[in-house]
């Protein structure tokens, strides 16, 4: 489980997020849903360790992680940026985490790893090519490919869909789905879209100003609303 208690984040005088107290099931598919600047990266980047809370404390399982460093906990995480390594081929940005000196995957492994990866999200074809060669939505797809070459307890998904076109986006929900089914894995992803909260979610946690306004099943959610800002959010288009 990931448990927030009594969590904020400051940046000078800005309150990024201010006393969120959730708590995560095990294998949960979570989505943070809310506008931009409402704190959902910030918050995911205090699970990953690349952002030490101003206050409060983040557990997984029953440790208290709240300044162990990023490396040091089960987590992969995709970044909104999905920073590539410019020099690496696709399929070295791939193999990335499986050839950090601590594991040790065998070449054939790393090898069947990263084809199943890039199968599955149709990136086969590009391996032996640079980022600069490829597309915005296939960048996506390498650092979501990135995260699923690792087996962590804890994915940590930031709009990892944001760059891709509609049919790509909602072919890859249900990949994302299947992803997770296989893996049994803790989703925690953030979006600012609300159909893809609905679709993707077995909880939404919706966020507006730093603050957790109403955590619920998205039916849940979308039948009682616990206020004016969740039931707006939730009726807009996504
Ligand atoms: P978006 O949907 O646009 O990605 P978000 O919900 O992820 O938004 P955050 O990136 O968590 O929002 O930012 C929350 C608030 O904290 C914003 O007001 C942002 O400007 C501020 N903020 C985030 N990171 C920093 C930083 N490193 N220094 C100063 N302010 C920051
Ligand atoms: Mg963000």
């Amino acid at each position: 489980s990931v448990r927030f208690v009594d969590v904020a984040k400051r940046f000078g005088s800005v309150a990024a997020v201010a006393d969120v107290n959730l708590t995560i099931a095990p294998g949960q598919f979570v989505t943070l849903l809310g506008p931009s600047g409402c704190g959902k990266s910030t918050t995911l980047s205090m699970i990953a360790g690349l952002e030490l809370p101003s206050q409060g404390h983040i557990y997984i399982g029953d440790r208290d992680v709240t300044t162990v460093p990023p490396a040091d906990r089960d987590i992969a995480m995709v970044f909104q940026s999905y920073a590539l390594y410019p020099h690496l081929t696709i399929f070295e940005n791939i193999a990335f985490p499986l050839r950090a000196k601590r594991r040790r995957t065998t070449e054939t492994e790393v090898t069947r790893k990263v084809t199943d990866a890039a199968r599955m999200l149709g990136l086969d074809k590009l391996l032996a090519r640079f980022p600069r060669e490829i597309s915005g939505g296939q960048r996506q797809r390498v650092a979501l490919g990135r995260a699923m070459v690792r087996t962590p307890t804890i994915y940590l998904l930031d709009e990892p869909l944001s760059n891709l076109d509609q049919q790509l986006r909602v072919q890859m929900r249900s990949e994302l789905k299947d992803l997770h089914q296989r893996l049994g894995a803790t989703m925690l992803y953030v979006t600012h879209d609300q159909g893809e909260a609905m679709t993707l979610s077995d909880i939404i946690a919706v966020m507006s100003a730093g603050r957790i306004e109403q955590v619920g099943a998205p039916r849940e959610l979308y039948d009682r609303p616990a206020n004016l800002f969740v039931a707006r959010f939730l009726g807009e288009p996504g």
